[in-house]
């Protein structure tokens, strides 16, 4: 069906205003935060912005009878073209249904539209004295939807785990435009083992099972307290170990990030004014809790760490935190500067390892860079072994694209060889699709076999999550 007819059929569904044909209106939701979409050219048939669930409903009905594609996109600040209509037909932009629609204080749950962006929502729980604990570094872009189908996470997931374990229940609409709402119909409860557990199915499905439009959501009471330990290591091997070693005494930081060498240079370079010590690896541990606690924690954590550190400092001063925490905070954007004209870019970016390799994964990353003749930049939530690796290359040189992409490719097999995964936080989508039978086995035919049950037409965001092939 083309662009036109399309877009009037749909219209027969929404408002005109709220359905996008122009070339120039498409082309806007051509791209998400990808490497691989800045190369490709994705541009949908027509974009849609419902506002209801009925909405939705009329849209899914319309386009499994005519077997049109739909992909959901929230912000589109996903890495991996997991929003992009790959296959063209309809971009269901939710991003404008941003209600919080209550939030059940007695409960200790909030109900929210998919398209409430994480950092409002947890500026709203604040005026109750709670909040939303998953932390994705997109806080200030990504929507709950988006967080939910990509079950995102971020630095205090080694504290309070990933987005998986505070949905209680979701409404979904169905790829046949049926409505079904998981985790129990009317339940407020906390606590709900009745059934098979659905809503953790639709949890980090990256929409190719049905459209989420309502979340009940579980909120936690606020933390009272942080503090920060700063630790400087000689050797990159003892930072590991003086993690390993805290865990072992018995506390559970709410974050552990790594820099290395490679990021200390480039957040050095990026900001001076920071100046942070020439190290093989700096260690930031942050403690939340009550007051009390979180000091003796803190001063426990620096008495342990100073055993393998060349220094540890502890803070729970607000503006020395804040100084403490501002490497970490710029070594995103600091990466690209340490080859001037160049970018960081967002490929083979995600990977996670267990605990005990995470040394091995950051020696043969950068031995990997050198293997492919790539800079790269190493960070990340050494607690939950999320290492995150940034390349920095010329978008402007082909062939050095291609090594990147070589390079990518490399990091994504050595995640898998050392037992850990190609991504603890950013999703399969379009890019990681090509490990999932490497992954997991006879477990991707499976998930295979559920999708085929659940849309057996194959319209809900095809070519995304599942091996590739066959669908
Ligand atoms: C600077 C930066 C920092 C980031 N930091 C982190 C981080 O710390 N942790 C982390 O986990 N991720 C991070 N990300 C990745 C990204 O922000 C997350 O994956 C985020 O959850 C995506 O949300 P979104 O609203 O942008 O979704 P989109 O990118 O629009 O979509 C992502 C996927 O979700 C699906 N989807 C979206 N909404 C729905 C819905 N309502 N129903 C069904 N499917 C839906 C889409 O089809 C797609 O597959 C970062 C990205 C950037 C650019």
């Amino acid at each position: 069906m083309d662009s036109q007819r399309l877009a009037d059929e749909l219209k027969k569904i929404l408002p005109a205003e709220r359905v996008l044909a122009g070339s120039l209106d498409r082309k806007m939701y051509s791209y998400d935060s990808s490497f691989h979409a800045r190369f490709n050219s994705f541009i949908p048939d027509a974009v849609v912005l419902p506002r209801s669930t009925a909405e939705v409903s009329g849209i899914m009905r319309f386009a499994s009878s005519h077997n049109v594609p739909v992909v959901p996109r929230g912000a589109g600040s996903g890495e991996t073209c997991g929003c992009l209509a790959t296959s063209g037909g309809i971009v269901l932009d939710l991003s404008g249904w941003d209600t919080i629609d209550e939030v059940d204080v007695s409960n200790m749950q909030a109900f929210v539209r998919p398209g409430v962006v994480h950092y409002r929502l947890n500026e709203h729980l604040a005026d109750f004295g709670l909040f939303f604990p998953p932390d994705p570094g997109s806080t200030r872009m990504c929507t709950i939807g988006g967080m939910v189908a990509n079950n995102s996470s971020g630095l205090r997931a080694v504290k309070y785990g990933a987005t998986e374990q505070y949905i209680l229940g979701l409404e979904v609409v169905m790829p046949d435009g049926s409505v079904i709402i998981t985790g129990g119909v009317n339940c407020r409860a906390l606590k709900n083992v009745s059934g098979l557990n659905l809503t953790k199915l639709f949890v980090g499905s990256e929409g190719i099972l049905g459209v989420i439009t309502r979340i009940r959501l579980r909120v936690w009471p606020r933390p009272k307290a942080r503090g920060i330990a700063m630790a400087v290591f000689d050797s990159l091997d003892e930072a590991p170990a003086a993690v390993l070693d805290v865990y072992q005494s018995g506390i559970l930081p709410s974050g552990i990030e790594i820099l290395d060498s490679s990021a200390i240079q480039a957040v050095n370079i990026y900001k001076p004014e920071i100046n942070l010590p020439a190290a093989e690896a700096i260690l930031i541990f942050e403690v939340d809790g009550n007051p009390a606690g979180v000091e003796w924690e803190g001063l426990k954590i620096a008495e342990i760490v100073k055993k393998r550190a060349r220094s540890v400092e502890w803070t729970t001063d607000k503006d020395r935190m804040a100084d403490l925490w501002r490497g970490r905070g710029v070594v995103a954007m600091a990466a690209a500067r340490l080859r001037p004209e160049c970018s960081r870019i967002f490929a083979g970016e995600d990977i996670s390892v267990p605990l005990s390799r995470v040394t091995e994964a950051l020696r043969r990353i950068k031995d990997l860079g050198r293997e492919f003749g790539i800079t790269v930049v190493n960070y990340g939530h050494i607690g939950d072994g999320n290492v995150h690796t940034a390349p920095v290359i010329n978008l402007e040189n082909s062939e050095e694209v291609e090594r990147a992409k070589g390079l990518a490719d490399a990091i994504h097999r050595l995640a898998i060889e050392l037992g850990g995964s190609t991504t603890g936080e950013h999703g399969v989508g379009a890019v990681r699709n090509q490990y999932a039978l490497a992954e997991h086995g006879e477990a991707a035919n499976v998930m295979k076999r559920i999708k085929e049950a659940l849309d057996p037409g194959n319209i809900m965001n095809p070519g995304k999550l599942l091996p590739p092939g066959g669908e």
